[in-house]
């Protein structure tokens, strides 16, 4: 959904759209997919060189478990707002927005892409760390099993440190 700059009044535009099966890589091993996600926006003109966007986007998205890299689904429930400024200048000293969700952005581009909008909120939106469920086992780094399915044989072999002094302690003694 891209609106063209010129395009936008002071009487808002209201409106909706969905995204569907959009697939996002950032290139940083992390990516994601956005299954099914409804949006909703209003675009404003607030003065010559201003345009405020709000947006609520709900739905649900895949993503990886950084612990045991396995897909899983995380529902997605946000609002956030942008105040788009022809004025670079303007944009450094504007901290008025609404909320700690506001953006500022320097409008570079005679439309507004409100697809790419959303996705960025989305990827920003992420954890460093996300997980499958707050107890993932994660990886055996042995031999790489999902522990989530089930312990892997390497478990035997993970003796306690003190132990293996004990052990090497007897072994001496034979
Ligand atoms: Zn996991
Ligand atoms: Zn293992």
């Amino acid at each position: 959904m891209r609106i063209e700059v010129a395009k936008i009044e002071q009487r808002p535009l209201r409106g909706n759209f969905r995204i569907r099966d959009c697939v996002e890589d950032p290139g940083f091993n992390d990516s994601f997919t956005v299954k099914d996600c409804l949006v909703k926006y209003e675009l404003y003109r607030i003065s010559e060189a201003e345009i405020m966007l709000k947006i609520h986007y709900s739905g649900s998205m895949q993503l990886a478990c950084t612990t045991c890299l396995e897909g899983y689904e995380s529902q997605l429930d946000e609002s956030f707002s942008v105040l788009f400024t022809s004025d670079p200048v303007e944009a450094e000293g504007a901290v008025t927005l609404e909320g700690k969700d506001g953006f500022v952005q320097v409008l570079t581009s005679d439309v507004i892409d409100l697809e790419q909008q959303v996705l960025d909120t989305i990827r920003l939106n992420i954890p460093m760390a996300h997980q499958c469920r707050q107890d993932c086992r994660g990886i055996c780094p042995g031999c790489g099993k999902n522990l989530n399915e089930g312990d892997c044989d390497c478990v035997a072999d993970t003796v306690d440190p003190r132990w293996k002094d004990l052990e090497s302690f007897l072994n001496k003694k034979e």
